[in-house]
């Protein structure tokens, strides 16, 4: 008797129960933000840390292009800058 063949029709992240920011009864909370973290993707080593740590989700490290942050939801609290281990992100006033 052969075994059944394991058949995975999508990608195993996009199965996962992952939380994507959205808009609330606050609106677009990137408004709260005071300070904005802005990469310099050539320093950037896509160790996926700040993806990692960040608090509301609002980070992609795309293997090709880099670090994308949707502005719209990051409250500038800085995690991902203080994580960061070749200082490629720096928090800059708005
Ligand atoms: S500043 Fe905070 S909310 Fe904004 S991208 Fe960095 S970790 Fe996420
Ligand atoms: S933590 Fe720094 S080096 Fe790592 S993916 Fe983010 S920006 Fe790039």
């Amino acid at each position: 008797m052969g075994k059944d063949k394991l058949v995975i029709e999508k990608p195993l992240y996009d199965r996962l129960p992952i939380a994507k920011p959205m808009v609330g009864v606050a609106g677009k909370t990137g408004l709260w933000r005071v300070e904005k973290p802005v990469v310099n993707n050539s320093k950037c080593t896509r160790c996926f840390l700040c993806e990692i740590y960040c608090p509301v989700n609002v980070i992609r490290v795309e293997p090709e292009t880099g670090v994308e942050i949707d502005y719209d939801y990051c409250k500038g609290c800085g995690i991902c800058a203080d994580v960061c281990p070749v200082n490629a992100i720096e928090m800059k006033p708005e």
